[in-house]
């Protein structure tokens, strides 16, 4: 079941890096140079490069900046238990997000668990041909961690515009989830990094909720809206301290796996190049664990104060269209 969005044009993590890019390429061809006049061309090429330089470092410290892991006293007391979990499932956006809590994943089937994985969201407005090789590439993933495809649903809702069908997903993830019975979900942090990610996370706590499921609910940090400003449009699992998450430095053969299975995501690495080939790079990104139980937030209103980071990086869509979303959702529960 697809929704389809024609208005949708391509979307870009980064339209300001590919316009300075773009912008790059053209001058550097001989006539577009001339066809400028001369040094008024080579000034704006100069110019453009330096942007481009620019924001490059800016990106680099924004992942330096981000939160180094420091191993949480608390996790300790709480892992027991959290293995106990007989089915497991994941609920994400997109094919890479799980790369973010594999390492726990992992640790689930070593514990003897079996494993459903749920992806809300496709490529499809970048193109028929990406969108199928990130689906493959998720299904490559989850074969490395011995997940059966018969456990693997891709739902498969356009990139940057699952908001627009929230009760869509909640009608498929309903049916998943009553089947799976599981005694853990794990959710994308509600964070204001991608709409996708606040989509997926508040469909599957809401289902999960209304099914009164004896169930344990778990959020983990992607991206955040969290303390950014200009330039950075996110930064990389930054989160509020106040909301008590959990952090596990992982051990190195564990960072090992979770560096391999980032490694399939090959697509990501070519479209976002030096970004992600510097991301996958730190140890501080990809080599701790971030959980935390999925507090009681209140959906209309922000996790913090801040703008949302997809207001800077999708078109046209902001954080008053997820709050809509969940608002024509409950006047429907009305009706
Ligand atoms: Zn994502």
């Amino acid at each position: 079941m697809r929704s389809s969005s024609p208005s949708r044009q391509a979307l870009t993590i980064f339209p300001i890096r590919n316009r300075a890019l773009r912008g790059t390429l053209a001058t550097t061809e001989p006539g577009a140079v001339r066809g400028r006049g001369g040094s008024i061309g080579q000034a704006r090429y100069r110019l453009r490069r330096a942007a481009l330089f620019v924001l490059v470092v800016g990106l680099a410290l924004a992942v330096a900046c981000s939160s180094v892991p420091q191993p949480d006293e608390s996790a300790a007391a709480t892992e027991s238990s959290v293995f106990e979990a007989k089915r497991v499932l994941l609920v994400v956006a997109h094919q890479d997000d799980d790369v973010f809590i594999v390492s726990r994943i992992k640790r689930h089937l070593e514990a003897g668990a079996e494993v459903w994985v749920v992806w809300t969201a496709s490529s499809e407005p970048f193109g028929e041909e990406y969108a199928e090789r990130r689906v493959e590439e998720a299904r490559q993933a989850a074969g490395l961690l011995g997940i059966p495809r018969s456990n693997l649903y891709f739902l498969r809702y356009p990139d940057g515009a699952t908001h627009r069908a929230l009760l869509e997903i909640i009608t498929e993830l309903r049916a998943v989830i009553a089947g799976v019975g599981p005694d853990i979900v794990y959710v994308p942090a509600y964070e204001m990094g991608h709409i996708d990610h606040d989509i997926a996370h508040f469909a599957a706590v809401r289902t999960t909720r209304d099914l009164d499921l004896d169930c344990r609910l778990v959020e983990f940090p992607i991206y955040s809206a969290f303390q950014t400003g200009w330039p950075f449009p996110f930064r990389l699992r930054r989160y509020p301290k106040s909301l008590e998450t959990q952090v596990r430095a992982l051990a190195e053969d564990e960072y090992g796996f979770v560096v391999q299975y980032w490694g399939v995501y090959a697509s990501q690495k070519s479209r976002f190049g030096l970004y992600m080939s510097f991301i996958s790079s730190k140890r501080s990104v990809l080599g701790a664990e971030f959980t935390r139980d999925v507090p009681a937030y209140d959906y209309e209103a922000p996790p913090f104060d801040a703008r949302a980071a997809y207001e800077k990086f999708l078109n046209d869509v902001t954080f008053g269209d997820f709050v809509a979303a969940v608002g024509r959702l409950k006047s429907g529960d009305d009706s």
